[in-house]
């Protein structure tokens, strides 16, 4: 049964290409008036937006599933199955690798919009013992990432502190058969402190108020408000949140990833002692500090199997070695209270995201399969921000933006327009932003802001001013960066394709250097219990930049190393601390390796207040959402071009059968077929063009009469 399109109520377009006025406003207004009538998706070509209702609308169960399956893109309204739909089934028949950019602020409903794909694909796949298993555990994931990777924010009560990128893998049948994910910077600064009003990480409260008496004593639990990283935002519940519950489904999901009851159990001592940790103080001795409970310190360290004098010298003592081989020798450079509380939090933080990244290695061990298929990725990543401080996570989460934003250009924009010029097609061109620069002038080396903040972590003397100075030095003649003139100048600003952004340079370095102290490691390393020298033993495979591995084995294999291959040697690179910010160049880097390796398909997500209100529309938010995610550029270009494409033979094994001049068979030219069949519909000469192995037709209702006979023959 074809879906009737008067089945859903007619408010404005759905697609924003038939708009009649083409501006901003008329954008907006259209976004306003359907957001309003419940419906939250509206597209612009290929390009889904989606509006969050911050209601149940019951679109999402089965009957809807089974409207979205299969169905040709024009028969149907936007809808986020319709996305999945759409890349499943040219997963299938063109035999490519396609992935999902989901973008939008916090609350904004990527999450949830990704869950959603998941839940379609699951169930319009088939289902033998193992592909059921791997789609239970690639579902099951989510609540097990989303226990330790999401809080309370201000903006969303079930916030994502991490970014995802989530590939099922499928077979030649189509059927899951694998998946990987991978995770991106989480915020692990809310391991140790929150806004007033947050909350830390979901996993605290559930263990804290989901555990049983048994588990409360052997973890040494107390009550959330007698912890010092719990207390800061003064927040223990969330509404919409069960704690209780919620540890229940924690639990089953590791145990459906594979996660074993004594695994678990080591993990839930770790979440104990992260927390006991932050109620650690210091009293000051000397030059130096010393542990002021060492009752606390001693039972930490029993949930972490390490000895209790070891973690009392390891935080208020830092070892320093100096000289070169055989005369090495180390010093125990005492610490001042300060210095211990430093040392402290970055012990609590580094634990927890090793164990957060110890989580994602289960799951994908779990889901892993050896061979290659086709994928289908999923990205749910922060979006572009803008605050009234931004910092060093501001920044990162921006470059991101920025990258994508890229290829954005590179795989929708450019790709469509050199189309025309492939097909001799008449276009009027549209000016969109290049932002190449603007990625270039934050990674390139041997001179972008990265680098040369890697630089200056190096120098024992470096710090944010002198990286200030720096940076203003060197990009002064840059066009998309400007140098703030005051007095105390902390500030520097990057000129974003979606805005001007001030950061603030206070804590750069800081977060780069990303400091854990040798001795914690050492420590943590000798731990009885295996999860918590596992995850400190690990050590994550580094994708250096290509090029630059390249040059460094070139000249490896002038030296002599003639059957060196790229993977025996180590870079030059590596010898230096990786910084967070390498580490996180690296991750974007292969990340967009991925993505240029795929069919890409976007979900635009805004959310409509800062209320978590139904049916309330904040103008001003909204606006400035749809100028971040590019929205009234990419239906320019859109209204330029042509919303369909297809050469002449497909176009007619399509739709021979809607005109008497080409029924029952067609078999001669397909462009004279194709000109016989419009013909004969009268549609108007100029709604298509013809390119030289293309039919191009510029609004969609042209093809909903197409689809309509075409139904009527069948
Ligand atoms: P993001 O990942 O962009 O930060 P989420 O996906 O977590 O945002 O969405 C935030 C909240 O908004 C969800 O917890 C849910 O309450 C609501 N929400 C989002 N999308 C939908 C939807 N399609 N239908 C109903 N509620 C939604
Ligand atoms: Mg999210």
């Amino acid at each position: 049964m074809a879906f009737k399109r008067d089945q859903t109520k007619n408010v404005g377009v759905d697609d924003l290409i038939m708009l009649s006025e083409v501006s901003e406003k008329a954008l907006l207004e259209n976004l306003k008036d359907r957001y309003k009538e419940g419906l939250i998706y509206t597209s612009i070509g290929p390009v889904l937006i989606s509006m969050n209702p911050y209601k149940q609308l019951g679109i999402y169960g089965q009957d809807n599933i089974n409207l979205y399956k299969g169905k040709h893109e024009f028969e149907i309204p936007p809808h986020i199955f319709k996305v999945a739909d759409k890349a499943y089934r040219a997963l299938k028949s063109e035999g490519e690798n396609q992935c999902i950019i989901i973008s939008g602020e916090s609350g904004a409903g990527k999450t949830e919009a990704s869950k959603y794909i998941m839940q379609y694909i699951a169930s319009i796949t088939g289902s033998s013992d193992e592909v059921e298993r791997v789609k239970k555990t690639i579902l099951e994931s989510n609540p097990l990432l989303e226990a330790f990777g999401n809080a309370k924010t201000l903006r969303n009560n079930n916030s994502s502190r991490f970014g995802k990128y989530m590939e099922i893998q499928f077979n030649l049948a189509g059927d899951p058969e694998g998946g990987k994910i991978t995770n991106y910077l989480l915020e692990k600064s809310r391991v140790i402190n929150q806004t007033m009003g947050e909350r830390n990480f979901h996993i605290f409260y559930q263990l804290l108020k989901g555990s049983s008496a048994e588990e409360k004593q052997s973890f040494c639990l107390l009550p959330p408000e007698q912890y010092s990283y719990l207390n800061k935002g003064r927040c223990y519940s969330a509404d919409g949140i069960d704690d209780e519950l919620s540890f229940k489904q924690t639990k089953n999901a590791m145990k459906v990833v594979g996660i074993d009851e004594k695994t678990q159990r080591e993990i839930f001592s770790t979440l104990s002692a992260i927390l006991l940790l932050g109620n650690v103080t210091f009293n000051a001795q000397g030059t130096g500090s010393v542990v002021s409970d060492k009752k606390l310190t001693a039972s930490i360290s029993n949930l972490l199997g390490v000895e209790p004098s070891l973690l009392e010298s390891a935080l208020v003592s830092r070892m320093i070695s100096t000289g070169q081989g055989a005369r090495i020798s180390n010093y125990q450079v005492p610490q001042n209270v300060e210095q211990a509380l430093y040392a402290r939090d970055a012990f609590a933080k580094a634990i927890y995201s090793k164990l957060f990244d110890f989580i994602v290695r289960k799951i994908n061990t779990s889901i892993e399969v050896k061979t290659i298929g086709k994928v289908i990725g999923v990205l749910d990543i922060y979006g572009f921000e803008i605050f009234e401080n931004n910092s060093f996570e501001q920044f990162c989460i921006n470059y991101v933006n920025e990258t994508l934003q890229q290829i954005f250009i590179d795989l929708t924009l450019k790709t469509e327009q050199e189309e025309y010029v492939q097909e001799g097609i008449k276009w009027i061109p549209v000016e969109y932003i290049n932002n190449k620069p603007c990625v270039e002038l934050i990674e390139k080396k041997p001179i972008g802001i990265l680098a040369l903040l890697d630089e200056e972590c190096l120098f024992p003397e470096g710090n944010d001013q002198t990286m200030i100075d720096k940076l203003n030095k060197h990009f002064s003649n840059n066009s998309h960066y400007s140098k703030v003139e005051r007095q105390k100048n902390s500030q520097f600003i990057i000129n974003h394709y979606a805005g001007k952004v001030f950061y603030n340079i206070d804590g750069f370095l800081d977060k780069n250097r990303d400091t854990l102290f040798n001795d914690l490691v050492i420590l943590a390393t000798s731990s009885s219990m295996s999860l918590i020298s596992e995850i400190f033993k690990y050590v994550a495979p580094i994708e250096t930049d290509a090029e630059q591995e390249k040059k460094n084995l070139d000249k490896f294999k002038k030296n002599g190393f003639a059957n060196t291959s790229a993977k025996s040697y180590i870079p030059t690179d590596k010898k230096r601390p990786i910084t967070a910010g390498f580490q996180f160049k690296n991750q974007v880097s292969s990340l967009l390796k991925s993505l240029y390796s795929c069919n890409p398909h976007y979900v635009r997500c805004i959310k409509p207040n800062e209320n978590k209100r139904a049916l309330e529309w904040d103008q001003e938010k909204c606006s400035e959402q749809v100028r971040y995610l590019g929205l009234y550029e990419n239906l320019l270009v859109r209204r330029a071009g042509y919303c369909y494409r297809q050469t002449f033979t497909k176009f007619m094994r399509r739709y021979y059968m809607v005109a008497k001049s080409t029924w029952p068979k067609w078999s001669g030219d397909a462009q004279k077929g194709v000109e016989l069949l419009l013909n004969e519909l009268n549609i108007p000469k100029e709604e298509f063009q013809f390119g030289k192995t293309k039919i191009f037709i510029r609004n969609p209702q042209p093809l909903f009469l197409l689809e309509e006979k075409r139904t009527a023959r069948l």
